[in-house]
């Protein structure tokens, strides 16, 4: 029995992995956390019979009465995840939180020896060199869970790293792929959460939107595998069908291709390196499966290129990219900044930030606390306008 920890237990990864670990014999839980969602929280531990849980927000884990599950043992704040990650025995985490709060937990994890299986891909795109040279001296690999990483993981394994020359990861192209930027002016909130393939949590549906999830995705796929950002592409695929392909050194393509469904990569990386059967739709190919490929618009969606960008500056500019960009995201969700002011936002906060690396959690805190004040006044500024 290989025992898991999931981390943003209630979320739409989180709720997937139990699906995957509902139907293995192989899996047993021994911890869930979430950030306020006690309700159903409590409903899966209980289910499950997991006792070591984390509540991130700690209202509502004072609205837990004792009585509605004794025996549990709850880590509350926001620091209780990473204490729930230490003190309890575990073969990996799932690390599903979303946003910069997963990293604590990502470095919890690897300090106390245990193998990640990483959704969070904030915990690389913050402090990527600070937790590669973390599991690199506990000697412990990190497992994707993205969908693209996780065919990049399988295709990069399959060539060998010394015969890649360049990484593809595809994009759906969000909601508003082909829209003008003028057109992107007058979007909505709704019409930013309708993803028009995957069903995901709010804050990586708008980073579809923005194109900045992809963004993110190449930051994250830069220190996942060792290469440099010009070897990293980024192709719109309208179908999601293809997840991503390797294009290898004598110029030929291996693609990972199947029908988008999250509790494939999230099996592959919880049952890893044994591969298990997944109840899914299967792709058929013989019904006739059209396959589109394009350039991402840059000019109206610009978030891969400001991810680009402050990565060849280091952590430090990636860290508050992301911050400027949970911030911005927030505003746009709150109604306080309009669509195109996610990026602007962004933009601002990289151009103030130099580059380079950390050496503890603690200075990558620090960043993304100064990115963050720095990300609200521009909101204020931008919002009002
Ligand atoms: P959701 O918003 O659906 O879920 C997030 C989870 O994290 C919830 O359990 C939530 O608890 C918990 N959480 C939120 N804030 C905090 C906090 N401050 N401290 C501790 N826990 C917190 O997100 P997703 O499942 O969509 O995404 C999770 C991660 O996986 C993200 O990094 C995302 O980029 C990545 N990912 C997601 C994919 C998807 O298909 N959804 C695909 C690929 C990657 P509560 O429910 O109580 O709010």
């Amino acid at each position: 029995m290989k025992r898991v920890i999931i981390l943003g237990a209630t979320g739409s990864v989180g709720v997937q992995a139990l699906q995957v670990v509902a139907a293995s014999r192989n899996l047993t839980v021994v911890g869930l956390s979430c950030d306020r969602n006690v309700k159903l929280l409590v409903e899966q531990a209980a289910s499950l019979g997991v006792d070591d849980l984390a509540i991130a927000d700690e209202a509502a884990a004072a609205g837990v009465p004792a009585s509605l599950y004794p025996a549990a043992r709850i880590r509350t704040g926001a620091g209780g995840a990473a204490r729930l990650v230490r003190e309890v025995e575990a073969d990996l985490v799932l690390n599903a939180i979303v946003g910069f709060a997963g990293l604590e937990s990502t470095v919890a994890a690897l300090e106390a020896g245990r193998p990640v299986a990483l959704a969070n891909k904030e915990s690389l795109v913050c402090a990527g060199e600070l937790v590669n040279g973390l599991a690199a001296r506990q000697g412990l690999g990190i497992l994707p869970v993205d969908s693209e990483h996780s065919a990049l993981f399988q295709l990069v394994a399959a060539a060998g790293h010394d015969a890649v020359d360049s990484l593809v990861i595809t994009a759906s192209g969000g909601p508003f792929r082909a829209r003008t930027r003028e057109e992107l002016g007058a979007v909505t909130r709704e019409q930013a959460l309708a993803h028009p393939t995957w069903s995901m949590g709010e804050k990586i549906t708008i980073d579809s939107a923005t194109l900045m999830n992809k963004g993110l995705e190449v930051i994250e796929a830069h220190h996942l595998f060792g290469l440099p950002y010009d070897r990293i592409e980024v192709v719109v695929h309208p179908q999601s069908l293809v997840h991503a392909l390797v294009r290898l050194v004598d110029g030929a393509l291996l693609s990972h291709l199947g029908c988008p469904d999250m509790r494939v990569p999230i099996a592959f990386a919880l049952h890893y390196p044994e591969r298990v059967q997944v109840s899914t739709r299967r792709l058929d190919l013989a019904a006739g499966v059209s396959l589109d490929f394009a350039a991402p618009d840059e000019a109206t969606f610009p978030a891969i290129g400001l991810a680009r960008q402050a990565g060849m500056k280091g952590d430090r500019c990636t860290c508050a990219l992301n911050a400027a960009n949970e911030v911005a995201v927030r505003a746009f969700l709150d109604g306080r900044l309009g669509f195109l002011g996610i990026p602007g936002v962004v933009e601002a906060v990289i151009a103030g930030n130099a580059g380079g690396s950390f050496g503890t959690y603690e200075e990558v805190a620090a960043v993304d606390h100064a990115a963050r004040l720095m990300a609200e006044r521009v909101c204020a500024e931008i919002g009002a306008r």
